[in-house]
């Protein structure tokens, strides 16, 4: 029975290939809520019970690589292209802030001139400028997802951002089987995407002090669990501290339409078996519920975080340029305010056994293990965050 071949694996301690490969197939219910049970317990044993808010500001879709699978690749001419000025970058993370989010993701697509650069760097040095508080004494916490730069740019960004200890990098490696990666990034031009320069970058970026995060998509064409496996042993390898990883979904603006995409309902069960599988070899490292898994199922992203994943990345984005950032279609949220988002997003995850780990920056506790500091404690007194009746200004109020 498959069940209880499922219930002796999650008994062992170390997992073989072969048994990842048997754990990441499963379908039957039985066998999917044994795994989604053991995950959900490793991650509190590990972990504890919160869930750490990412701010995420989708800050431009100008883009100059051509990765075969994104509504916003270069080539795609029908995307309205948009920067977001300095002042609607930094509003959002000090709304974030206020708000009681311990940190923000700025993502963009990939541009590595001295402009883009500079105009980044200005915007972590005010961001900090405006977020230091009694509360978050180092600023909010910032993780970056701006693609392949060089040491010198990462170092740069580093010390513009000015909190050290919540600095994070988030660069997928996409897959790990080298033939499919050649397939989903087949362009030509130096700064086209390698595999090697994509492991690279990771060890640039720890020496750069940054906590490392990478991620893979799930159930691209021509993918097999085998692939899967490895990406995980890969994550083990590169021992990062962070991992990002959602489902693969087709997008008008891509160039891999002919292949189709995975059933939905099969899909989201094997993205949330591969974040129980990760979660279970790699141990306390932060799993974000990606935003694809909500693109399949309304409450795809408390899923994930059933089955192992603790941190999720409300969108800040203000509305206009939502539809700009495209990178798969039926994308959700588009029209939601982030007020709307986040509270909405807290009673979920209570609805699923977890808190939200309000004015806490959330930090990988593989990292902070491995550079000797102590789990970080929930504010004293279980400070919490409140807003008024217009939903506007932040007040802090005592929990209980
Ligand atoms: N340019 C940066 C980089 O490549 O790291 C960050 C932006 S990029 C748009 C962020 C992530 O979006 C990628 O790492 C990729 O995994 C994901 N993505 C793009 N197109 C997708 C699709 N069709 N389905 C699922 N995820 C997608």
């Amino acid at each position: 029975m498959t069940h209880a071949k499922t219930a002796e694996l999650l008994r062992k301690p170390e997992l073989s290939n072969e048994d990842i490969v048997f754990l990441l197939g499963l379908r039957d219910p039985e066998s999917c809520r044994l795994l989604q049970e053991a995950a959900f317990a490793r991650t509190t044993e590990l972990m504890g019970n919160c869930v750490y808010y990412r701010g995420l500001i989708e800050l431009s879709n100008i883009c100059t690589a051509s990765c075969r699978y994104c509504g916003i690749r270069r080539e795609n001419h029908d995307v309205k292209r948009y920067t977001m000025s300095k002042e609607e970058i930094v509003a959002a993370a000090v709304w974030a802030a206020r708000s009681g989010y311990g940190s923000v993701c700025l993502q963009a697509g990939e541009r590595r001139d001295e402009k883009f650069i500079a105009f980044i760097e200005e915007c972590l040095i005010e961001i900090h400028k405006a977020t230091v508080s009694s509360v978050l004494p180092q600023g909010v916490g910032v993780t970056l997802s701006l693609g392949e730069q060089t040491p010198e740019t990462y170092r740069r960004w580093a010390k513009a951002a000015g909190c050290p200890e919540s600095l994070r990098y988030l660069a997928r490696f996409e897959t790990s089987n080298p033939e499919l990666f050649k397939v989903l990034h087949g362009a030509r031009g130096d700064h086209e995407k390698q595999l090697e320069h994509r492991f690279r970058l990771l060890a640039d970026l720890r020496e750069a002090g940054y906590q490392t995060g990478t991620g893979v998509m799930i159930g691209i064409p021509g993918q097999t669990l085998e692939d899967l496996c490895r990406d995980i042993r890969t994550f083990q390898n590169l021992d990062v501290d962070m991992i990002g990883m959602g489902p693969y979904l087709m997008s008008e603006g891509g160039e891999l339409q002919d292949f189709g995409q995975m059933d939905p309902e099969a899909l989201m069960q094997l993205s949330l078996n591969m974040i129980a599988v990760t979660r279970l070899v790699m141990g306390p490292v932060n799993i974000a519920a990606a935003t694809a898994l909500q693109a399949i199922r309304d409450d795809g992203r408390e899923i994930g975080i059933e089955y192992g994943a603790n941190v999720v990345m409300p969108n800040l984005s203000p509305q206009q340029y939502r539809a700009g950032y495209q990178l798969y279609d039926n994308k959700p949220c588009l029209d939601d305010e982030p007020t709307q988002c986040a509270s909405c997003l807290e009673k979920r995850i209570a609805s699923r056994g977890r808190r939200v780990g309000w004015n806490m920056t959330g930090s990988s506790r593989r990292w902070l293990r491995r550079n000797g500091r102590p789990d970080e404690a929930e504010p004293a007194g279980g400070l919490r965050v409140g807003q008024n009746d217009a939903g506007r200004k932040t007040i802090w109020i005592r929990a209980g």
